[in-house]
């Protein structure tokens, strides 16, 4: 097979969603980088696995998928091949793990070694991590990243056990984040991130989101992605049950909280450990404190205001624009702010509460 037709294979089997349609320049999607929004090539370097992940389509035993492994050399050249004709502006590269993490992640760090040393390449590129290499490796492949990952795929060891027998995150993962969250104090741009997936293990949101803020605040990670669980044919999780797209949403707005906006999981309104569906997690939070509520809006400091539902960070610092001013007296004082009927429902100004009473 040639160069070009490993790279397309490898993107198409790299992107689930673009597992059905055969062109490349589909599975070529528009991520968010340190540097804007940029159009991303994920590619596997190989899709060999000697691993049994039980809802994975590279797993092992799983016969029907094609096995495709491609040189470092092959790879670069035809990365940079297309990021010359302007398709590509940044690599996103994975693997299965073939033989040893280590071996795999050699193969992967001589693949971007080659792009910025040999072809100079100093773009964008997300190098995802193998559990259980060195810290030696580590090093290696946040010097050449700008931003790396390690899926840890559910909340904690138990968890990841019954869908991932011979994994661990304690063993082969939280050592390597605190390697990479010292290294990245080195650097102002780089990011660290990770990606659980939400409804395989049996999880609850409270699980997902207590691992979230321990991820945050102690190991510094950027970003925690949640991704609905979807079954992949012929696998031994072919016939449950795909997760709710709103599970997930309600997942990201609760890490948006403890992320940016000072909660920890344990204020958040869990029923069961799982968090209510049908409103969204602040709103849930607010209306089980209501002794907090109303707050005067002309009084409140930057941190109780983000606690307001419908106050994000940006209404947040025009609320206090506008109040320095003059005080916020009316309805009319807020003409403009986003989710304003909503935000009246939890607000006084100057004394008064004004819920219900805007057009
Ligand atoms: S190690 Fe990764 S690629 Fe291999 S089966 Fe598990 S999830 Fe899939």
């Amino acid at each position: 097979m040639d160069r070009y037709k490993k790279i397309k294979l490898l993107s198409r089997l790299a992107s689930f969603e673009c597992e059905k349609n055969p062109d490349l320049g589909r599975c070529i999607y528009s991520a968010s980088t340190p540097y804007g929004k940029k159009p991303i090539l994920k590619v596997l370097q190989s899709t060999y696995c000697d691993k049994n992940c039980d809802y994975c389509m590279f797993r092992r035993d799983r016969d029907s998928t094609p096995r495709v492994f491609i040189s470092p050399e092959d790879l670069a050249r035809g990365f940079i091949e297309l990021y010359r004709k302007g398709k590509v502006q940044g690599l996103f590269l994975s693997s299965g793990i073939f033989i040893h993490p280590e071996i795999t992640m050699e193969k992967m760090i001589d693949t971007v070694s080659i792009l910025r040393n040999k072809y100079g390449y100093r773009g964008y590129i997300h190098l995802k991590l193998m559990p259980g290499v060195s810290l030696q490796t580590i090093e290696e492949a946040v010097k050449l990243a700008d931003r790396v990952s390690l899926n840890i795929e559910a909340p904690n060891d138990r968890r990841l056990k019954s869908i991932a027998r011979g994994k661990s995150i304690k063993r082969d993962m939280l050592p390597l984040m605190e390697q990479v969250s010292k290294l990245l104090k080195n650097y102002t741009r780089k990011t660290h991130i990770t990606q659980v997936m939400v409804g395989a293990s049996g999880e609850t949101d409270e699980e997902l989101l207590k691992s979230s803020e321990f991820l945050y605040r102690k190991l510094g990670l950027n970003r925690v992605y949640y991704s609905a669980f979807y079954p992949v044919k012929e696998t031994p999780m072919e016939s449950k049950k795909p997760e709710s797209k709103l599970r997930e949403h309600r997942l990201y707005q609760a890490d948006f909280l403890i992320r940016d906006y000072g909660f920890s999981y344990k204020e958040l309104p869990f029923v069961n450990g799982k968090l209510p569906e049908d409103k969204d997690p602040k709103e849930a939070w607010a209306q089980a404190n209501p002794h907090l509520f109303p707050i005067e809006i002309n009084k409140a400091d930057f941190e109780l205001l983000l606690r307001i539902p419908g106050v994000g960070k940006e209404t947040a610092k025009e609320i206090i624009r506008r109040r320095m001013k003059s005080a916020i007296r009316s309805p009319e004082d807020l003409r403009g702010i986003r989710n304003l009927r909503k935000i009246l429902r939890y607000v006084t100004l100057c004394g008064k509460a004004f819920s219900g009473k805007v057009s």
